[in-house]
């Protein structure tokens, strides 16, 4: 119950037992052609979704190393640690990150993304991390910030790596350029491989670009070439490939609403009965609260590590510390991938215990209940 690496179902991995294709020949075409059709359907796009063998990380260098040149003004919300990231990888490249300050375990606003541009002139692009795993704030007004920036004729960017398929992102109906996610989290895949989305208006700017790409690797230009013919510039991670394929045919057979519902319901069960227990969770305005990564406040009188370390060896259940900034001062609990009523409940009665041997009062029952009740309704 990490946020990420994430549970994997046997049917996936199984898929990698497999001997390796030839990364040049037919069998790969179709397993890279059958990868495509499905991430389509998992970025609400008609677009292109490169996958690149590379972590999460990789995927925003490739889209910073493309569509940030020397000197050019990238629009950040900065609040929390992967945000941070985005600014200083924007900086490593000669570009300008216009910062927006946004404290901690708060959401930007499109009235603030607005000030930001008026105020800025000549921004160029805007990268937004959607779900902060830092501080486990979802930035749910991307819709509006998304045809703000277009109507401006900025490049919109978003990092969806802790909650494509978890949380509700419409890349083409929104507007969405530039969308990435990793195979370790919502998608239940293990790690390895990024995606990457590229629609028209952002391979116009591939296009028109006058200097290459800051990176070899991740050259666009160049991944589109072999893409056309369903391949990869370099030698993929052919396994990861077939584990991706699977992961992505379960997420069809389930059904892109479904698993969305799915992962509402249970970062929704698990959040009512974490209110029962009386503990506070970190995002300060409910309507932000992310349903794939929960961050909590360890509470007075509660040693963190002691928690964590009583809930894997008692019950098996793994969440982490917490991140950066917030390292020691909260606990997070990764809510994605398949994740169900059993996995939840499990890690309540985990959580339970972990808190009872502490001396934090609990009254029988009430948390289960809230939990139960909100999977029932
Ligand atoms: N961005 C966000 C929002 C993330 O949650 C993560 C990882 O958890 C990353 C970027 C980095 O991804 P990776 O660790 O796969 O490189």
């Amino acid at each position: 119950m990490i946020p990420g690496p994430t549970n994997v179902p046997w049917r996936v991995l199984q898929a990698m037992a497999r001997p390796i294709a030839n990364h040049r020949g037919e069998e790969f075409h179709r397993l890279y052609n059958e990868i495509q059709e499905g991430l389509k359907y998992a970025f609400r796009t008609k677009g292109d979704v490169l996958p690149l063998t590379a972590s999460g990380t990789g995927a925003a260098e490739c889209a910073i190393s493309n569509f940030v040149n020397e000197g050019s003004k990238v629009l950040i919300p900065v609040n929390g640690e992967f945000a941070e990231r985005i600014a200083t990888s924007v900086e490593r490249v000669g570009g300008k990150p216009v910062r927006m300050e946004i404290p901690y375990g708060k959401a930007p606003t499109t009235e603030l993304v607005k000030q930001a541009i008026d105020l800025n002139k000549g921004i160029d692009s805007f990268f937004l991390v959607h779900n902060e795993t830092s501080t486990g704030v979802t930035s749910r007004d991307l819709k509006e910030m998304a045809g703000l920036c277009r109507r401006e004729g900025i490049l919109v960017v978003v990092d969806a790596i802790s909650d494509l398929c978890g949380e509700e992102i419409e890349n083409d109906d929104w507007g969405v350029n530039v969308c990435f996610t990793a195979s370790q989290k919502c998608l239940a895949a293990p790690p390895g491989l990024s995606l990457i989305s590229v629609d028209e208006g952002a391979w116009k700017r591939v296009e028109e670009r006058k200097a290459e790409s800051r990176s070899f690797y991740f050259d666009l230009a160049r991944i589109r070439k072999y893409h056309e013919r369903s391949e990869i510039p370099f030698t993929p991670a052919v396994p990861l490939f077939y584990a991706l394929s699977e992961a992505l045919k379960l997420l069809k057979e389930e059904g892109y609403e479904t698993r969305l519902e799915r992962h509402r319901t249970c970062g929704q069960a698990l959040y009512s009965a974490l209110d029962a227990l009386g503990l506070e969770a970190y995002p300060m305005d409910v309507r932000y609260r992310s349903n794939t990564v929960l961050v909590l406040k360890v509470p007075e009188g509660i040693d963190n590590s002691r928690l964590r370390g009583y809930m894997k060896e008692k019950h098996g259940v793994v969440i982490s510390d917490g991140m950066g900034k917030l390292r020691g001062l909260t606990f997070r609990i990764g809510c994605m991938g398949i994740v169900s009523r059993r996995e939840i409940t499990l890690t309540l009665t985990a959580l339970e215990g972990a808190l009872r041997i502490q001396g934090w009062r609990i009254e029988a029952g009430k948390a289960a209940a809230a939990l139960e009740s909100t999977f029932d309704r």
